[in-house]
């Protein structure tokens, strides 16, 4: 074996980045990902790697999961303080904790009209495994035991286990490792920028609900639990649907007795500038998934919101047999509440929109660059859709987005990122007016540089 510096701390980045290869297995990899940033430390927006490099961080953490930035003081005392009262005791069985509590009665108090109860977990993909399983025992407990059908959409993202995996529109997840999760049926996204290609000659709505009633009458509304959406869907290049899309939805599924669940994991709190954006979007969703932001980042945590009717459901007849061992972790829930004071202290939510304008106003240089397709902007979630020709509109491959993305980091300081043909900025709400003017100048700037064929300039 050899010698581990870094165990001693000290190392240079150059040997954590071998340390890095030699030891830790890296989620989510794309064979052009042959690069390791070591990011040590952070302050508001800004991040520093373990050579002491300065980056500018536009991607909210990297997973777009970071809203009132990096390395709080203020974050790290209501940790220490719960911590040295108690770090953690089971809120399973007959146990709950005081943060637990006051955290899902303030998520309730923020929560769309009719959304009370709160479920607890780790992340995303735990708090979607909740939904899917809540939305197939409630059926099963009113009696509809057929209804174990999962609505989701081609393209969606909502996690990496294998319920909230088979949910997700992206094959290489499902790829390998079958079988998957039975009984999910995938639906066409709402994509306005390819709508004349997906949908050509009819209104993306109506089409998008003819083929959700098709979908329905094929598997019969008897089968089927729930429909699974993100309200905008982040992942797939931040999509945004026409205004009439979730009221519509919503209709159809009320008369088939379906429920909704609104993914809000990249949403909520605060992402574009609203609480939840199911709620700005008439989504009236039955339950509410939630993680990433919802501490701060500061500690790992998810949440599964749902309405009392399908709470009481669950826990009636013997209870709900689902549960985590960390679940309402109480030093996280403490800074998910802290997390929830600071945006609304800080007036968070305001500087989402604020920074919608300059994310729009910075990037519109690139609008009629012939490598960008489109360009979409949604509170503080920014994509450039990348293109190859013209004509069809062929997206940008992967590793060419990729190495934009690295070209931004390396030439500039600033961390964007690459999703699919996508290249995406999602910045902390904290950001201020002239990081944003860094972040979207140093994204145009290489945008120019960038040939149809996937090349680059240099400098
Ligand atoms: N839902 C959505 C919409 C997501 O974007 C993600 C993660 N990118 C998840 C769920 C899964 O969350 P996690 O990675 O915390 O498990």
């Amino acid at each position: 074996k050899l010698a581990q510096p870094t165990i001693a701390g000290g190392a240079t980045a150059a040997e954590l980045a071998d340390l890095d290869r030699r030891h830790l297995i890296r989620s989510m990899p794309n064979g052009a990902v042959t690069e390791r940033v070591v990011i040590v430390r952070g302050e508001g927006c800004t991040v520093w790697d373990a050579d002491d490099n300065e980056l500018l961080d536009a991607a909210g953490g990297g997973v777009w999961h970071s809203p009132i930035g990096h390395g709080r003081r203020d974050m790290a005392e209501i940790a220490a303080a719960q911590m040295s009262r108690i770090e953690f005791f089971t809120s399973l069985y007959e146990f709950s904790n005081d943060q637990a509590i006051r955290l899902a009665a303030r998520l309730a108090q923020l929560a769309p009209e009719g959304i009370e109860r709160v479920a607890f977990s780790s992340g995303g993909s735990e708090a979607v495994e909740t939904a899917i399983k809540a939305a197939r025992l409630y059926h099963h407990r009113r009696g509809e035991p057929d209804r174990t059908w999962i609505l989701a959409r081609h393209y969606a993202f909502h996690g990496a286990t294998y319920g909230s995996g088979t949910a997700t529109g992206f094959p290489p997840m499902q790829f390998g490792v079958g079988p998957n999760l039975p009984h999910v049926e995938k639906l066409s996204p709402p994509y306005l920028y390819r709508a004349d290609q997906l949908y050509p000659d009819q209104d993306p709505t109506d089409f998008l609900i003819a083929e959700l009633e098709e979908t329905i009458a094929r598997i019969g509304a008897g089968n089927i639990a729930a429909m699974l959406g993100e309200p905008v869907m982040a992942g797939a290049g931040v999509l945004a649907p026409p205004a009439d899309y979730w009221p519509r939805v919503r209709e159809v599924l009320s008369r088939h007795g379906i429920l909704l669940i609104a993914d809000e994991v990249v949403t909520a709190p605060g992402r574009l500038g609203e609480w939840f954006m199911s709620d700005k979007l008439g989504m009236q969703p039955d339950m509410i998934t939630m993680a990433k932001g919802i501490a701060g980042g500061y500690a790992p945590l998810g949440a599964t919101l749902m309405r009392d009717e399908i709470a009481d459901a669950l826990l009636r007849d013997g209870g709900f047999f689902h549960g985590y061992t960390f679940q309402g972790h109480p030093v996280a829930c403490a800074l998910g509440l802290a997390t929830l004071d600071i945006i609304e202290r800080e007036d968070l939510l305001g500087n989402a929109r604020r920074i919608a304008g300059w994310l729009r106003s910075g990037l519109a240089p690139a609008v009629d660059l012939p490598v960008v397709g489109d360009l979409r902007v949604e509170g503080t979630l920014a994509a450039l859709e990348l293109i190859s020709e013209p004509v069809h509109r062929t997206p940008m491959g992967w590793d060419q987005v990729i190495a934009v993305a690295f070209e931004v980091r390396r030439a500039h300081g600033v961390i964007v990122r690459p999703y699919g043909s996508n290249l995406v900025l999602a910045p902390p709400l904290v950001l201020t007016e002239a990081e944003a003017r860094r972040a979207t100048a140093a994204t145009v700037e290489v945008l120019r540089r960038l040939h149809p064929d996937g090349t680059l300039a240099p400098c």
